[in-house]
Parts: C-alpha cells; sequence; structure tokens
C-alpha cells in the first residue's frame, strides 16, 4: 500500500513538472493557444438559432449597484433564427461576446426605459454587432425619447466609426450598415412581427420615469415576459398572463433599508436619501412572486437585483425573511429563482408545439414541483402548447452575469 502510494505521488510530480516546464516552452504555448483559439473562433452556440424553440439568455441580472462581476440589466431573447436584446447594461455585452453569440444575427435592440442602467452599452452594441457582419442598420425601440438616446450614441461613437471604416475598408465596414434606426413606441401595443416572432410592448410603474415599458415575447405558442424596471402592477400581472415564463425585477427593500441606516449613521446622507426613495418604483421578491402567481406564469425568474448579492448570505437574507413568502402558494425560497438564475450561459429551452423541454442539457430544475405558480392557467394557451411539462425549466449556477 505504502509503495503504490509512493508510485502514484512519483507519478503526479513527474507529470507536473511536465506541465510547468512545458507551458515555459514557446512551442507548446503555441499548441495550447492553437487549440484554444480554435474552440473561441469555431465553437459558436448555433443551437441557440434553431428556430423550433424560444430561449432566454441573461446577459445582465445587475442593477445600478455595483457588483464585480455581474452585468447591469440585459435579457436576450432568441426566436425565429435571431436574437433581440431587451436592455443594454454596461458589461452585458461581453457576456454575449463571451458566449459567442453571433452579433450580426441580432435582430433589434428593445429599451425599457433611459436609466443608465439599461442603455450604458448601446454603443458598444451597434458597433460590435456592425463589426460582426449585421446585415443592416441596428433597429433600436424604446419610448418617446428614444431618438434622442440613439443619436447621442451615435455621436459619441462618431470618431470610432470613421477610425474602423478608414483601417477595415468601407466594403468590410460598410457605413450603411453601421447606423441604428431609432423606432419610437408611443404606446402600448404590439412593436414588431417577424418570423413568427411577436414582440408586445405594456406600460409598467416607474413613475417618475414615463412611459417605461416591459415587453411581451411571443413565438410558436410559447411566451417570455420581462417586466422591465416597475413597482408591483396589476399591469404586468394582465401582460403575463398564462405566460411560460416572467422576467421580474427585484429589489430587496430589507438590504435596501440596512444601507440607508448604515449610510444614515455613517454620515453618508446622499446615500440615505437614495435608499429612502427607491422602494416606491421598484418591486420586492414577494411581491415579485405574488404577480408570477396572479398572472398564472409557470415560472418566475428575477433580474434587475438590487442590490445585487454579493455573497450567499446576501443572498438568503435577500430572499428570505418575508412572512409573506410561505403565504405566494408555493413560490418557497428553496424555487432558485432567485439565486439559481442570476445568469447562466445556457438557456432556458421551451420547445415550440408539443415537444416541451425540461431544462438545458438534462439538468434538473432547482426548484420543487410545487413552485409552480398555482394560478389559473390559461385554457386556450395550455391547449395550444400541450400538456404541462415533466419539470420547470432549469438555471444553472455556473456563471454570472
Ligand atoms: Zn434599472
Ligand atoms: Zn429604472
Amino acid at each position: 500500500m505504502g509503495r503504490l502510494l509512493g508510485w502514484g505521488l512519483g507519478i503526479v510530480a513527474v507529470l507536473a513538472t511536465a506541465v510547468f516546464v512545458g507551458m515555459r516552452v514557446p512551442a507548446v504555448q503555441d499548441a495550447v493557444a492553437r487549440h484554444a483559439i480554435d474552440r473561441l473562433l469555431l465553437q459558436r452556440p448555433e443551437h441557440l438559432f434553431d428556430d423550433a424553440a424560444l430561449r432566454v439568455l441573461l446577459c445582465g441580472t445587475s442593477s445600478p449597484m455595483p457588483h464585480p462581476t455581474r452585468a447591469r440589466p440585459c435579457v436576450a431573447v432568441f426566436a425565429g433564427g435571431r436574437f433581440y436584446v431587451v436592455d443594454v447594461g454596461t458589461g452585458s455585452w461581453n457576456r454575449l461576446a463571451g458566449w459567442r453569440v453571433d452579433g450580426a444575427r441580432i435582430g433589434a435592440v428593445l429599451l425599457t426605459h433611459f436609466h443608465s442602467d439599461h442603455i450604458g452599452e448601446l454603443g458598444e452594441y451597434d458597433l460590435q454587432t456592425w463589426t460582426a457582419g449585421r446585415p443592416g442598420p441596428l433597429r433600436v425601440f424604446g419610448p418617446p425619447g428614444v431618438s434622442r438616446v440613439v443619436a447621442g450614441f451615435e455621436e459619441a461613437y462618431a470618431l470610432d466609426t470613421g477610425y474602423r471604416i478608414a483601417h477595415h475598408g468601407a466594403e468590410l465596414m460598410d457605413p450603411a450598415k453601421g447606423r441604428m434606426e431609432a423606432r419610437s413606441v408611443p404606446a402600448a401595443g404590439v412593436v414588431l412581427e417577424e418570423n413568427g416572432l411577436t414582440v408586445t410592448a405594456f406600460a409598467v410603474e416607474h413613475d417618475p420615469v414615463k412611459p417605461a415599458y416591459g415587453y411581451r415575447f411571443d413565438y410558436r405558442g410559447r411566451s417570455v415576459v420581462v417586466s422591465g424596471d416597475t413597482a408591483k402592477s396589476e399591469r404586468v400581472v394582465e401582460a403575463a398572463r398564462g405566460a411560460d415564463v416572467l422576467l421580474h425585477e427585484a429589489q430587496a427593500n430589507r438590504i435596501v433599508a440596512q444601507i440607508g441606516e448604515a449610510a444614515a449613521r455613517g454620515g453618508l446622507p446622499r446615500i440615505a436619501k437614495i435608499m429612502g426613495d427607491i422602494p416606491d418604483y421598484h418591486t420586492s421578491p414577494v411581491e415579485a412572486a405574488e404577480v408570477a402567481n396572479a398572472a398564472g406564469v409557470e415560472l418566475l425568474v428575477m433580474y434587475h437585483l438590487t442590490p445585487p448579492p454579493p455573497n450567499p448570505l446576501v443572498e438568503a437574507s435577500s430572499r428570505a425573511g418575508s412572512p409573506t413568502c410561505a403565504a405566494t402558494a408555493g413560490w418557497s425560497p428553496t424555487t432558485g429563482c432567485w439565486w439559481s438564475c442570476p445568469g447562466t450561459a445556457t438557456p432556458w429551452r421551451w420547445a415550440a408545439s408539443r415537444r416541451r423541454g425540461s431544462g438545458p442539457r438534462g439538468r434538473a430544475a432547482p426548484g420543487r414541483r410545487g413552485a409552480r405558480a398555482p394560478g389559473p392557467p390559461t385554457p386556450a394557451g395550455r391547449a395550444a402548447r400541450g400538456p404541462a411539462p415533466p419539470g420547470r425549466p432549469g438555471c444553472g449556477r455556473a456563471r454570472r452575469s
């Protein structure tokens, strides 16, 4: 036994030495780099664009408060061979690029409103998807005012755009395609219909930001609703009625209050004032669950987390401790929606028609079966979508956005 252990340790030591020395040999470094570059360049997640399903990637789950790894709000919805991005928070393009999503296949950007955490990377989305080979101008939908926002970002990037054209040539970097097209959405209603996808804007409650929108995506019998920033609202309930998934913002007001109290004690009145102001135009996790239950959605995913939990303790504190949580019939702290779905490279997938997926790559859903919202399903919608799924769509903790 002792001899065997000695041999084992010896082999491990030899291998470790070989790796240590090898990684300092230029030929070995080149071989490793070639392999990695091949993987990065050539292995793209093409399955995201399989048009038999509606898919969602969370490319940003944070809010204006800082977090070392999470990007600010961003939801990418894949349908009809393209992807549509709801809000373009700072750091979110880096997520999509890191997952090697083909920027040329962007369908549109849909802005919920113009708070900075939702628009910060608009210029980068335009530049990067143009560079990737976008076939035309980037459409940017949003409330009235979107033209001004788009014009501002275009002006900020104008010099850079000129450099790119001069350096790479107008044939590669076609100036006509490198523009953005602002599409103002004056009121709630259908925003676009193409390739079987219908996107509908609905007004939410985020005063004094008016109008502020959420968006509903319907595709081949599946539906995803993104709340945007809002106080708890019946409008979201109506928009999400019978949807498969509701992505709802969530603000842990208990922690926000603690931050405010600490700021007041510490002589930081500006922070204390802001922490006192923000609860009235956001939704607590329990309220988001109540909205989901009232709408009868299959799955609630909370994003735009305020504050973005920096560690498991804050995560637990954010989603627990509310006496009404258990009363919301199934939305227990173990649903996982708060802390299992903050961001993942693997999308939720719902097969169109009757081929309903049970989760990404066979992973089991983290929540209990009982976590399904008990609200009244829409009979017509349920019939159109087929029987209930074998399990809730899963979500992983692998990466945060
Ligand atoms: Zn926000
Ligand atoms: Zn906002």
